[in-house]
């Protein structure tokens, strides 16, 4: 397959668009691509679909907030594999099904059933929290963890019914699934077909509940789900586990795993977007001097070489050692902020060394340290 258009770019809309601004643009892409209005034309069916999976994720608050965060990533499965949405396609029926919201119900001319297709129970979803240490972060991780949720009951295979002879026709549509209504619109008389309210559309009632889940097709109990969480992440993201929710009432489609990031704090490495910020205590006589020190990183502790002269509020960057951007953008830095330890006290013989100090041409007077420079470096990092 091609590469993935931005969707955004899809829909020719602005990134800070709002719903209506969405909404109007893809029922002008909608109309223009539809496969009634462009028969036989194979490249209009693939625009078409392209603008209902962009309106599916942007229309969505939830959706469309993982896809400014993780891009497309965070909708196919291709990043580690634990994110849900589509990673199959739309099909036609699925985009039929988003016009009763975009075209108020009628969808006058085109081949939509009105209605849409068979409603589904959902289970609902469930949001867990998971902390993460900066190694975890930094490298990707996978976790386990127990789920107390409805699971589909085993004795009837979550269709809550007694056995496979526990089933009758439903009365209210005669098997079809779909009842007809007459309604008076300004457009005149119009017959719409919707979905049965008492079969939901699968044309059968059960008449033998399972002794299990008393019908239901659910029963309480625990799943251990394995969660795939790519490198990079951060505090507050979501990373959706698609299909791993409850389960829903008698064999319907099962609820999402939510599962919110949280970050370890880091007493030595805060974090900052993709860079990490360390703010390294330095003796005065190292900033005089120069010498070698040890910093923290992600996977350990190195040394690196201060020059001498260094003065406070110098930063020294250690490229590459951040963490990974979520999109594969590249890795971040680690900036070593320079601070100066200055002693509380001091005893005589230091106090005779620095008065000592104090009277040599570099001492006598401050050096004309570039205070704007320094003052300039500070404002950019603590934006
Ligand atoms: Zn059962
Ligand atoms: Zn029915």
């Amino acid at each position: 397959m091609a590469e993935k258009r931005d969707y955004y770019e899809v829909l020719g809309v602005e990134r800070n668009a709002n719903a209506d601004e969405i909404k109007k643009a893809y029922r002008k892409a909608a109309i223009k691509y539809h496969p009634d209005k462009n028969p036989g034309d194979a490249e209009a069916e693939e625009k078409f679909k392209e603008a209902a999976e962009a309106y599916d994720v942007l229309s969505n608050e939830e959706k469309r907030a993982r896809y400014d965060q993780f891009g497309h990533a965070g909708m196919s499965g291709a990043a580690g594999g634990g994110f849900g949405g589509f990673g199959g396609g739309f099909s036609m029926e699925d985009i039929f099904s988003q016009f009763g919201d975009i075209f108020g119900g009628h969808f006058g001319g085109f081949s939509s059933r009105g209605g849409g297709g068979r409603r589904v129970n959902r289970g609902s979803d469930i949001r867990v929290k998971v902390k993460l240490t900066l190694q975890e972060i930094a490298n990707g991780t996978t976790k386990k963890l127990k789920i107390n949720k409805t699971i589909a009951c085993d004795k009837c295979g979550g269709t809550g019914a007694k056995d496979s002879s526990s089933y009758a026709t439903c009365s209210t549509c005669n098997g079809s699934g779909y009842v007809t209504r007459v309604e008076n619109s300004f457009f005149g008389r119009i017959q719409t077909q919707g979905v049965c309210p008492t079969c939901s559309g699968t044309g059968k009632v059960i008449t033998a509940k399972c002794d299990k889940c008393s019908g239901e097709g659910v029963v309480r109990g625990d799943e251990v789900v394995e969660i795939k969480i790519p490198a990079g992440v951060g505090e507050g993201m979501a990373v959706t586990v698609s299909g791993k929710g409850n389960a829903a009432r008698q064999g319907g489609v099962n609820g999402d795993l939510l599962v919110m990031i949280e970050e370890e704090r880091n007493p030595e490495l805060v974090r900052d977007g993709n860079d990490l910020i360390h703010n390294l205590n330095l003796p005065v006589t190292t900033c005089l001097l120069g010498g070698e020190v040890e910093v923290p990183t992600i996977d350990g502790r190195v040394k690196i070489k201060i020059a001498p002269g260094t003065h406070a509020g110098k930063v020294l960057r250690l490229r590459g050692k951040g963490l990974p951007d979520v999109n594969g953008y590249g890795r971040g830095d680690i900036m070593i902020v320079v601070d100066i330890t200055i002693p509380d006290a001091l005893n005589s013989e230091e106090r005779k060394l620095v008065e000592k100090l104090a009277e040599q041409p570099h001492f006598k007077k401050a050096e004309s340290v570039d205070k704007q420079n320094i003052f300039e470096r500070m404002r950019s990092f603590f934006r």
